[in-house]
């Protein structure tokens, strides 16, 4: 029996006219590039992306056809989000980060018949035109009166003089809620770039499960700041969820350092904001370095890497700010694991909170997940039982974009390469990624306890632990930290802290310090280029 509602497609356009309809003169407040901000509302950003997408038509993108962006946060980012998606074609979203080489092999796989950039990107894209013969449009996001001369681009076009040729009202077509609307590569960090392609319906609702009170807790009342690049992981949903609930939506451009988004936190009231933990790390030192204060924010979501305990000290007990820590990846829309407490942690003492806040969390609406043994067989959810993590759900990939080599699922499971425990309340907590793990005479060594060990040193201000190839052990622990300013500690020192915190056979061999950490192009560290560091020095010495 057919049930007798209305049946309407979940889409991205639908978004982006639930905002404009019912919260029109909500601000969107936007960081330009070239300076300045842009102050605009939901009814505006809907009017701006009707025009974009029929300068789409006018370009003659057919459905379907994959749109790049190589853009920072900011309003005419968040125009082709809508704007591309809505009238059918494939917001293709690239980070900038990556090495031009990496750039153009990504655009021809998910093969791009237009990208616009920011021109702060435009060294970037005149290294990758030679390689992409197939991209038919070049579009600088920026005024007509701002295109540089002679950019060696032929066509070039600037974005304000294309949206001027579209008309304010665009009719959305009806598409099938399963068509792709988004597509997005993994990072590559464990070989070639992936392209996950998400669908309107996997958008929405992951937007929905994003936006209710356990995960992000948006609504009408919030001022919302997506510090997570709109490249990674369409900002972690943030912008569809803002959309969705009729938030203010703040967007930070390129200016991501402490001092910045300190100041447009406090100058936009901003109530809710997101980003990794290294973003949150300047934006602490920053106000430490001065002794300031929020004023309005009232959560932090802290993801993309675990969150040291240091730090949901710092925000909760100091500055009064809930911390969200949550967990996903490009392959789950982003957002699956969310950590806020249940009924029954109300009453918890202030240390065991933060050991809670600590833990990545338990499943939002929308996804399952278990643990899996080496054998494939489901483990325990009794908090110590360690495996790996596989998810699934409507908004978790099935396939990869072009994908050759056989599917990615086991059993409909998608594995996520992370290894993790659940406890009996079901929350995750991430042990580490498969690849991280530190193998020591045939014992497995977390690195992320590793980390949480020195990151708690009151001198530590980031700490990544690696494996390094031993004779006899196979594998040692190298700490490497970088220490706060003004900070002073010894190797021995370092060394000589994890006693009595993890297993004697645990305590790192060595501690190297740097002056920064070596970042990879989503803010995370890059362990890579830390082997490679390490791997260039003297052996490291064995355990006693
Ligand atoms: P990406 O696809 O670039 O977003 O990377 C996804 C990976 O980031 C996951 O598989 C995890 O290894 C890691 N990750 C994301 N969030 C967290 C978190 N809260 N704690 C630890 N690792 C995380």
């Amino acid at each position: 029996m057919e049930g007798l509602m209305q049946q309407q497609p979940l889409l991205i356009s639908t978004l982006l006219e639930h905002a404009s309809r019912h919260h029109g003169a909500t601000a969107v407040v936007s960081r330009r590039t070239e300076g300045g901000f842009f102050r605009t509302t939901w009814r505006d950003t809907a009017v701006r992306a009707h025009r974009l997408a029929h300068a789409l038509d006018g370009l003659r993108l057919a459905p379907g056809e994959r749109v790049g962006t190589l853009a920072w946060n900011t309003h005419r980012h968040l125009e082709l989000y809508f704007g591309v998606s809505g009238s059918g074609r494939v917001l293709h979203t690239i980070n900038p980060r990556l090495h031009a080489q990496q750039v153009a092999w990504i655009v021809n796989h998910a093969q791009d018949r237009a990208v616009c950039f920011d021109l702060a990107f435009l060294a970037l894209v005149r290294e990758i035109l030679p390689l992409c013969p197939h991209v038919r449009h070049w579009i600088a996001l920026c005024e007509d009166d701002r295109l540089p001369a002679d950019t060696g681009i032929a066509g070039l076009a600037s974005y304000e003089a294309l949206l001027g040729t579209g008309t304010a009202r665009y009719p959305w077509p009806a598409l099938d809620e399963n068509s792709a609307s988004t597509i997005c590569y993994t990072s590559g960090t464990t070989g070639p770039p992936k392209g996950v392609l998400y669908s309107h319906r996997s958008a929405v609702l992951n937007a929905y499960a994003a936006a209710t009170p356990d995960a992000m807790n948006l609504s009408a009342r919030d001022a919302v700041l997506p510090v997570v690049p709109m490249f990674h992981v369409n900002a972690w949903g943030m912008v569809y969820a803002a959309a969705l609930v009729g938030a203010v939506l703040v967007l930070p451009a390129q200016a991501l350092g402490g001092e910045a988004l300190y100041e447009l936190i406090e100058a936009e009231q901003v109530t809710f904001a997101a980003g990794v933990p290294t973003v949150w790390q300047g934006l602490l030192d920053h106000m430490a370095s001065r002794e300031l204060r929020f004023t309005a924010l009232g959560r932090a979501m802290i993801g993309g890497s675990t969150c040291p305990e240091s730090m949901i000290r710092d925000l909760q007990e100091r500055h009064g700010v809930q911390v969200i820590h949550a967990w996903g990846m490009t392959e789950t829309s982003p957002l699956g694991i969310v950590c806020t407490p249940k009924r029954e942690h109300l009453g918890l003492a202030a240390d065991e909170m933060v050991a809670l806040c600590a833990k990545q969390g338990r499943a939002i609406f929308g996804i399952d997940m278990r643990i899996v043994g080496d054998d494939g067989h489901e483990l325990a959810w009794d908090g110590k039982s360690c495996g790996e993590l596989q998810v699934k759900g409507p908004a978790i990939v099935r396939d990869y974009y072009g994908n050759t080599e056989g599917s990615p699922l086991r059993d409909g499971w998608f594995p996520t390469g992370d290894v993790a425990t659940i406890d009996a309340q079901g929350y995750v907590q991430i042990t580490d990624r498969s690849k991280d793990l530190i193998k020591s005479g045939g014992e497995w060594i977390s690195s992320v306890a590793l980390e949480a060990v020195a990151c708690a040193h009151p001198a530590v201000k980031y700490a990544a632990c690696i494996g390094v190839a031993h004779p006899r052990w196979g594998q040692r622990p190298v700490v490497v930290a970088v220490l706060k300013p003004g900070a002073a500690l010894g190797r021995d020192e370092l060394i000589r802290f994890y006693e009595g915190k993890v297993a004697r056979w645990q305590i790192p061999d060595d501690a190297i310090f740097l002056d920064d950490m070596p970042l990879g192009p989503t803010g995370k560290v890059l362990k890579s280029a830390l082997r490679e560091l390490v791997a260039s020095r003297a052996p490291p010495r064995s355990p006693g």
